[in-house]
């Protein structure tokens, strides 16, 4: 094998493993301003300027904050990493099913009341139900994926490929719940063992 092939060989073994293929744009010192990912493939290219195309869904570049305002739906670059990991994972033969996304406060509220009963004091609840101020739910940043479903796999799937399309598994006990905490393309950060770390200090003091 010449160093040419070995090379070639080298590229396409790695865009097999990963759809995630320009990353950079042309001109490395130009600012990203957005991630577009193909409808089709779901493969990701870095812009610099312009927008994505048609054909792509805009993922945004970076993390996806909460907005001042509480949205009613999902937040608009969320939904799309969710239809592109979802194309993504059906190619790699894997059934996502969206089990829950966005949720109006009163949706949150009402879950928050059932697992408090079912959980007997609002802290334990808390660890798997936020109160409503604290959930990504009602600010349209987070989804669950295949809970209930019989599908872990598939959800272990995003977990360690979510990241191309900027979903992140963030909780130790929930193997389905997935945020938008980096941009496409970025290594997500640790995990955290249960959403009580989203509840500031002193919370339950009061
Ligand atoms: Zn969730």
């Amino acid at each position: 094998m010449t160093s040419r092939t070995r090379l070639i060989a080298v590229i396409t073994a790695a865009s097999l493993l990963s759809p995630v293929l320009s990353i950079v744009p042309a001109n490395a010192n130009e600012k990203v301003i957005d991630m577009c990912a193909n409808k089709s493939t779901a493969k990701v290219r870095a812009i610099s300027k312009g927008a994505c195309k048609y054909s792509e869904w805009s993922l945004g570049a970076s993390q996806i904050k909460p907005g001042k305002q509480y949205p009613t739906a999902m937040h608009s670059k969320m939904a799309n990493r969710w239809y592109a990991v979802r194309v993504a994972a059906a190619s790699a033969g894997y059934t996502l099913i969206m089990t829950s996304g966005f949720r109006r406060l009163v949706d949150q509220q009402y879950l928050y009341k059932q697992a408090i009963k079912k959980y007997g004091s609002a802290k334990k609840a808390a660890e798997f139900v936020l109160p409503p101020k604290f959930s990504m739910h009602p600010r349209g940043l987070a989804i669950d994926i295949n809970r209930n479903k019989g599908l872990k796999s598939a959800a272990k799937w995003v977990e360690l490929n979510g990241w191309k399309w900027g979903l992140c598994r963030r909780y130790d006990n929930e193997f389905w719940h997935f945020e938008p905490l980096v941009g496409p393309g970025k290594k997500c950060p640790p995990r955290e063992p249960n959403a009580l770390s989203a509840i500031p200090d002193g919370y339950w003091d009061k």
